[in-house]
């Protein structure tokens, strides 16, 4: 690898590259390393949570180098059952992931403002083609959805509300669905931070990419309202991600699917890593378990060629999109069977499960046994609603999104 530029660049300082970048400084500091993002920041403008049991001890010991919000249990709340799991959760905010990667890794393996032009087997090019030549290559920029996949929508807005009083919240809210419905599957996520600071959330399972602000933002305020909240809004922040439900993982990367159903990514001799290789939960959107995780095994094949480091990759992809072929099915059983108003009973039907059941689920590695749990008992939808379901692809999400033109992410309240 020594005759070119760099062994490893990265493009797209995201949640995916940037952990990718602070894992091989960590376990390969001899490579010579850069990560390219054109933004100024590393990892945009997000909040990001997840469960300690959707880590592998590596991962979570990978993650203690952020400063992170953590608690040992959670609430779920539904109009006709609510309970407090025991598993442990945790956030970290895109400021304190930018402060953490600045703080380890050296000054030249940060270009930030520094827009990728291109990605190729032998490097990167940047504005003014400048080529700028690598052993491998990983594109982490993000999705590009193309035609090819299918499901809903899940739509956000979230607010952190420093509140002038205690505000008594004990432990997260993952999901208060006990709320006005409005034609989707709404839910109020809600993140004690401090004892006065509040991360409050109002989040649609939707049919549609629409993202009225004004109106989720006077939802909040209703909801803080009603529990006497007042303060001072710090931030806020906006979301509308894919929930998957059939197609074509190739279409994240802004390929052309060329063989229908779960054909897979090509690896052509860049290694694809986040969103953009498929790395998604179908139905909740996350991505970080396993952004974390491919950085890790991204370590392990730091020596070697890039071809080969793209084809891992490609293998992973493959390999995460059949083993998360259940959630797709959750997802169109969710938004084809399941009348808008009513899909809230779905997940307070999944919620009476056990504990163990629900780590495995968000961690994308649900058993056999868990899946046939999950479908047991009286359905919570239709039946006749639901076997359609299972047989129809979902509504197309590409050309919905270009179509309805959601208002894009904004950085600051
Ligand atoms: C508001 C919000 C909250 C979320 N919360 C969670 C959560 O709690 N848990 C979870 O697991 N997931 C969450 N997600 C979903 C998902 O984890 C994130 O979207 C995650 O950031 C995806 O990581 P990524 O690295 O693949 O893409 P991104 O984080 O989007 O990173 C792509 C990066 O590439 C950069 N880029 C693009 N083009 C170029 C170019 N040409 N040159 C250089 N750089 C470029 C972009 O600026 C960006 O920084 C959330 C998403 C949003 C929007």
């Amino acid at each position: 690898m020594e005759d070119h530029d760099l062994d490893i660049a990265i493009a797209g300082g995201g949640l995916a590259g940037g952990l990718i970048a602070l894992a091989l400084h960590f376990r390969c500091p001899d490579l010579k390393i850069a990560l390219f993002e054109s933004d100024e920041k590393i990892g945009g403008h997000h909040r990001w949570s997840w469960f300690d049991s959707d880590l592998s001890p590596a991962g979570r010991a990978l993650m203690s180098a952020f400063d992170t919000a953590s608690w040992p249990a959670y609430d779920v709340r539904f109009p006709k059952y609510e309970r407090t799991l025991g598993s442990r959760y945790n956030s970290l905010a895109s400021a304190d992931f930018d402060r953490a990667i600045r703080r380890e890794l050296p000054a030249a393996a940060i270009r930030t403002g520094t827009k990728v032009v291109s990605v190729d087997e032998g490097g990167i090019t940047l504005p003014d083609r400048q080529r700028i030549t690598a052993g491998a290559v990983l594109d982490c920029r993000g999705a590009e959805i193309g035609s090819g996949l299918s499901g809903g929508w899940q739509v956000f807005l979230g607010r952190h509300l420093r509140c002038d009083r205690p505000h008594g919240v004990p432990r997260p809210i993952i999901m208060d669905a006990d709320v006005a419905q409005h034609g989707a599957y709404r839910f109020v996520y809600v993140l004690p931070l401090s004892d006065t600071d509040l991360f409050i959330e109002d989040t649609y399972y939707a049919d549609d990419p629409v993202l009225d602000r004004a109106e989720l933002a006077e939802r909040i305020d209703a909801y803080c309202e009603n529990r006497g909240w007042k303060g001072e809004t710090l931030d806020e922040e906006t979301g509308v991600l894919p929930v998957i439900s059939s197609g074509d993982p190739a279409a994240l990367a802004g390929q052309s699917p060329a063989s229908g159903e779960g054909a897979g990514i090509i690896a052509d001799g860049v290694a694809l890593g986040g969103i953009r290789g498929g790395f998604t939960h179908p139905l909740t959107s996350y991505t970080l378990p396993f952004a974390v995780e491919n950085a890790i095994a991204i370590t392990r094949s730091a020596g070697l060629p890039g071809a080969h480091m793209a084809q891992m990759m490609a293998q992973r992809s493959a390999d995460h999109w059949r083993q998360t072929g259940f959630y797709r099915l959750l997802g169109r059983m969710l938004f084809g069977a399941a009348l808008p108003e009513q899909r809230y009973i779905v997940f307070q039907h999944f919620y009476r499960l056990p504990q163990a059941l629900i780590e495995r689920f968000y961690a994308g590695r649900s058993t056999a046994l868990d899946k046939a749990r999950i479908l047991s008992g009286r359905p919570p939808v239709p039946v006749k609603r639901a076997l359609h379901a299972l047989v129809t692809p979902g509504a197309p999400l590409g050309g919905k999104r270009n179509s309805k033109r959601p208002e894009p992410e904004r950085n600051s309240a």
